[in-house]
């Protein structure tokens, strides 16, 4: 029974995407209900079979299992994130506990898992190819690490506490974007607009007509436009004003305090840990990634902090030279260090955003991200306009290889809008697998790729930073993993690999954007269509290092934060604020440095557990790019062929498939080496340079 209800109709839709255009928010209830029932009688039928537990018919049917809720949660959770309403929020807040409780009943299933130790047990004996036992042995361990061996008490404890982590999870971000949307600083005349280059005026006006706003220009909390306001502001008193309602999201009195929502989330993950027998949740999530323990995590965060300290404090010094050579006597306070940051950037290497963005064209950085996946894997993007997704900014791709066959589908939702959650990132409407029901065939991933980027003024081109286009190339890092990932089953497919080694392919696809040669190519200017000067793309590869003490301090910083709030072992509900202090006087963080996350809206440790004690991992997988692109400057060319050919089969196209520290050594031919890292940061130079 469907009651016509479109997301339970087999999705007769280009691509097989989701039929935007249909749902309403009141589909998704039952069609939840009715995807966890189908689910669990699957589930059921495999633990429910006489036979002796044999690979196929248990783990790769686990792995067939709950396809139709993978799809519903694929589109939930997408929308939920970048096209939300009151009535989207209001089901996501009803379906997080019982998603969560459905999981728990996979999880704790002890009829699935009975069958599944026994195939683990057997797994040498049973002639299965590597991938297959690699999946034994990540399902395996997945259940275990989820509640599986626990004794029944526990095991009823544990899937309250994951419930509820679900609750608190939803409600923590939905908190950040309520204080976001509730912000918006007016500029009336050109006192206040006094400094905003062009393309920051017309990203406010822009932002004002979009909210009705009667005002000159509009300054939201995205990123896109705070960072710029914060860059190019005269007006102290109005960065002052931005830069502390950005840093106080979530910490307001009242429906959208997320204090005590992290707070009870810490302490609920702390009791997490301990039904596992760990002594803290770090522990914990720790011991299921590359770096494996605490002490790892802290001698990588060492190894940058001293040097990056350091570094910091002689960036200090030349902006406060700055700031009293322009007459003002004030010290450097952190709503001042951007101003400042970007006179002297101007000055030392004549490099100012406004005389950059021009050549950063946000359609011309598609091209540039696409042409360059083209050169390295072969791929091609054809745009499907008639295609429709779920709004009109999104545009959809054909993805293409190079025999021409169709690879995947690519949405790319590129623009800041009010319904849409901060950030950049990538996600999944559907995974790549080989894993289907009889006579189904493969599945074809469907992949999007969210920014936030403040539009172009009406008739105008969107113009992006080169930060931004550093941005758009990361998440199609990402987008790639998805697209080429080619293994047999669901599992192990594309992202779906260890935290530590996720942003791996993200982070070594920035790389591309830094060559000369894909710059001259693609980095025109928007009007005159003229390549980027060969001298300015010098002066934009010197000025890399520039400011690195102060992005890894503030990185660092709040790594160590997020190290310091998942390492307690006790069972008190801790004060978030007090913590958060107190690790930062302890190591020193210098008080014109604010952090890149406070913990009242660190929604990579809170709206979510992704990140959580893993905030870490983009440092350590900069270990991995930074040496890992050294291979193509060894080979001589960024697009050597073999080298490319290593990189998409050991590491875009592997999936899980193969343990991380191994996938790397089969692309490198050695372990990672960590003075890439450090010489990509500058901060192997002396720190007066
Ligand atoms: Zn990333």
């Amino acid at each position: 029974m469907n009651d016509g209800n479109p997301l339970l109709e087999p999705w007769q839709t280009p691509y097989g995407l989701p039929p935007f255009g249909a749902v309403r928010a009141q589909h998704f209830v039952p069609a939840f209900e009715q995807a966890m029932r189908e689910h669990l009688a699957e589930i059921d039928a495999i633990a429910d079979l006489g036979s002796t537990p044999g690979f196929e018919d248990t783990v790769a049917a686990f792995d067939r299992s709950g396809r139709l809720l993978a799809r519903l949660e694929g589109l939930f959770f997408n929308l939920a994130s970048s096209e939300t309403s009151p009535e989207l929020q209001a089901v996501e807040r009803e379906l997080a506990p019982r998603l969560a409780a459905h999981e728990s009943s996979i999880c704790l299933h002890a009829g699935l898992f009975a069958r599944i130790a026994a195939v683990h047990a057997q797994r040498a004996a049973l002639g299965l190819r590597a991938e297959q036992v690699r999946l034994v042995e990540r399902i395996h361990l997945d259940f275990v690490r989820a509640g599986a061996m626990l004794a029944p008490d526990a095991k009823r404890r544990y899937a309250q506490v994951m419930e509820r982590l679900a609750e608190l999870t939803t409600r923590f971000g939905q908190n950040v974007l309520a204080d976001e949307s509730a912000f918006r600083l007016e500029l009336h005349g050109e006192a206040d607009l006094a400094g905003l280059p062009a393309f920051v005026r017309a990203a406010a006006r822009a932002a004002a007509a979009e909210r009705g706003s009667q005002a000159d220009g509009v300054i939201t909390l995205s990123r896109s436009h705070i960072v710029p306001f914060l860059t190019f502001s005269e007006r102290r008193d109005l960065r002052e004003k931005a830069w502390r309602a950005w840093v106080t999201r979530g910490e307001h009195e009242g429906e959208n305090d997320n204090r005590p929502v992290a707070a009870e989330i810490l302490a609920l993950r702390s009791e997490q840990a301990r039904l596992h027998g760990h002594a803290s949740f770090a522990d914990y999530a720790l011991a299921d990634t590359m770096a494996g323990t605490q002490d790892a995590v802290e001698r990588l965060l060492a190894r940058v902090w001293g040097p990056a300290r350091v570094r910091a404090e002689a960036e200090q010094e030349a902006l406060q030279a700055m700031l009293l050579s322009s007459g003002e006597g004030h010290a450097i306070e952190a709503w001042d260090w951007r101003y400042f940051a970007e006179k002297v950037r101007r000055t030392r290497y004549d490099l100012d955003e406004a005389s950059v963005k021009p050549y950063f064209a946000l359609d011309r950085m598609v091209e540039a991200a696409f042409d360059c996946a083209q050169r390295l894997f072969g791929l091609r993007f054809v745009e499907q306009p008639a295609v429709e997704a779920y709004h009109p900014d999104v545009k959809v791709y054909e993805v293409r290889g190079a025999d021409d066959a169709l690879v995947g589908v690519f949405l790319h939702d590129n623009f800041a809008r009010p319904t849409k959650r901060s950030g950049a990132w990538m996600s999944s409407y559907r995974r790549q697998s080989r894993n289907a029901a009889p006579g189904q065939g493969g599945v074809l991933p469907i992949v999007v790729n969210n920014g936030n980027f403040a539009r172009g003024g009406a008739g105008e081109p969107t113009l992006l930073s080169f930060d931004d286009a550093t941005t758009l190339f990361h998440e199609f890092g990402h987008g790639l993993h998805g697209l080429l990932s080619n293994v047999d089953y669901e599992r192990l497919s594309g992202t779906s690999v260890l935290r530590d080694f996720v942003e791996l392919p993200s982070q070594i696809f920035e790389h591309w954007l830094e060559q000369p040669e894909v710059l001259r190519r693609h980095a025109r200017h928007h009007v005159t269509g003229e390549p980027i000067p060969d001298e300015l793309v010098a002066r934009l590869q010197a000025a890399r290092k520039f400011n690195q003490g102060y992005e890894t301090v503030r990185y660092a910083a709040s790594a160590l934060v997020d190290m310091a709030a998942h390492s307690s072992t006790g069972t008190d509900v801790p004060d978030i604020t007090s913590l958060e202090r107190e690790v930062l006087d302890r190591i020193g963080l210098p008080a014109a440095i604010g952090m890149n996350h406070r913990l009242a809206h660190f929604q990579h440790l809170f709206a979510g557990s992704g990140y959580a004690a893993g905030y870490y991992v983009y440092l350590w997988a900069e270990v991995l790019d930074a040496d890992g692109f050294d291979a193509f400057v060894e080979a001589g060319d960024p697009f050597d062929p073999q080298v490319a050919e290593r990189l998409r089969r050991c590491i875009y196209s592997a999936g899980n498939s193969i343990e991380p520290g191994a996938a790397f050594r089969a692309f490198r031919g050695r372990e990672p080496m960590v003075e890439p890292m450090l010489r990509q940061r500058g901060l192997l130079e002396p720190a007066g340079a």
